[in-house]
């Protein structure tokens, strides 16, 4: 075998838990570790780590992400009471991914993997729509209050110096209701803005951002605003090199457009659109199994994984000696990403070649008909083969064999 490639800088390993531990193992030991001389900043992001190191671990993963700048996550359990007794934990450690999040002040990306034979529900969507939720207040961060009949509701701020300005909301003369206060912030919007405009150039794909602006002339155009100032300070000129474009519209006509669209752009949204057209779009793609997650913060540090779970029902099977057959397509891509990244930042074209040959024979693997357990079910491939766990990456390493020698 021709010799291994080299890296110059590590990869930030974020190890994780169940069904996608195990994924994670053999993606490793069959699919990188014999092509590679992998180098990574290896953290164990296990329950069970967490518990042990009082969740430091999380943290300490996060900082090697802003040092080293790319990071590959494995799924990992967030806690709920039925874990804090079955791992026998310290206390309810929060989210890991909410945790980094915080860290590194990251935008999520969400893009499916598309494949013959596995059609999106609109057949229009020919190429991925990558979703960008900006995952900061709004109504994720309001104040509620209740108001009864014959209330009157202000909206005060007070400024630095004492100074007070109010607004009037609403007169309840006929009747109670409810009001609501939300807020966003500059800073928060305009790394939201530069996440998705430097994940676009990236990516080479239009950037598509909406809002209602013409109804909400302040909060909304805020946001408009911002994106727009970024954009023609900071970015124009890569999207023009690039041919792509940024695109602005009411959120409304953006729903429109993206039914009637072939796909191929990135979509920010903001925090309530985010949440729920992200899955509307993750349910018309297909399967979990197929979704891809990407967190990049607005000074250009990436995060990579999948967008699904542990996969628990699966590992629980797995762990009674029965075969699963669980897609690890979402986590192959995840490892593929970071180390794509990893060789454009340091220079290593063949380390990012090999990271697109490892995604055109996954994906010759399915079209060749392949697959796990749910594509086998959805899959429109006349000829088509459900294979186990195992057997779907080895089958993939057959096709990277010859993807690689083809190539030479
Ligand atoms: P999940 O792990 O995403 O799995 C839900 C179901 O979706 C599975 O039971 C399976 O359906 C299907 N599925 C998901 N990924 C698949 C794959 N790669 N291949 C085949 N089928 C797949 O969600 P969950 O069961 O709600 O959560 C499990 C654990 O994951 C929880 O502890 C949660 O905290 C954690 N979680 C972590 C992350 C993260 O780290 N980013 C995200 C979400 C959830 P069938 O059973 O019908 O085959
Ligand atoms: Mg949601």
């Amino acid at each position: 075998m021709a010799e291994k490639i080299k890296m110059t800088t590590p990869l930030v390993e974020m190890d994780g838990d169940e069904m996608t531990r195990v994924m994670w193992k053999m993606i490793k030991d069959i699919l990188l570790l014999p092509y590679i001389d992998l180098k990574t900043e290896y953290y164990d992001l296990s329950l069970k780590n967490r518990d042990a190191t009082e969740d430091r671990v999380t943290v300490e993963s996060a900082e090697a992400t802003k040092k080293f700048g790319v990071a590959v996550k494995c799924a990992t359990i967030t806690p709920n009471a039925q874990r804090m007794e079955e791992y026998n934990l310290k206390e309810m450690w929060k989210s890991p991914n909410g945790t980094i999040r915080a860290i590194l002040d990251g935008t999520v990306f969400r893009a499916p993997i598309t494949v013959k034979g596995i059609n999106p529900l609109v057949p229009t969507w020919t190429k991925p729509i990558t979703i960008a939720r900006h995952a900061y207040g709004d109504v994720y961060k309001n104040s509620e209050i209740e108001v009864g009949e014959g209330d009157k509701a202000e909206l005060l701020v007070t400024d630095r110096d004492g100074g007070v300005t109010k607004r009037p909301i609403h007169e309840f003369t006929e009747s109670g209701g409810i009001i609501q206060g939300q807020y966003n912030t500059d800073k928060s919007i305009a790394g939201f803005a530069r996440s998705c405009f430097n994940y676009a150039v990236d990516t080479g794909q239009d950037l598509w951002f909406a809002t209602k602006d013409t109804i909400s002339k302040k909060y909304d155009h805020r946001f408009k605003d911002i994106f727009e100032e970024i954009y023609s300070n900071e970015y124009k000129s890569a999207f023009e090199a690039a041919g792509t474009e940024y695109f602005y519209t009411l959120i409304d006509d953006a729903v429109a457009r993206v039914m009637r669209s072939e796909g191929g752009y990135v979509w920010a949204c903001k925090n309530y659109d985010g949440d729920v057209m992200s899955d509307m779009l993750a349910a018309a793609f297909g399967s979990l199994g197929m979704m891809t997650s990407a967190l990049v913060s607005p000074d250009g540090v990436y995060e990579f994984e999948a967008a699904h779970g542990t996969v628990t029902r699966h590992y629980y099977k797995h762990l009674k000696g029965e075969k699963t057959s669980t897609n690890s397509m979402a986590t192959l891509f995840a490892w593929a990403g970071a180390l794509k990244k990893r060789g454009e930042l340091d220079g290593l074209a063949e380390l990012s070649a090999f990271a697109e040959k490892l995604e055109t024979a996954a994906i010759q693997t399915i079209e060749s008909g392949v697959m796990t357990g749910d594509l086998h079910a959805v899959s429109t491939l006349a000829e088509k083969r459900k294979v186990d766990t195992r057997e779907f990456i080895t089958e993939i390493d057959k096709n990277l064999k010859s993807v690689i020698h083809g190539g030479e």
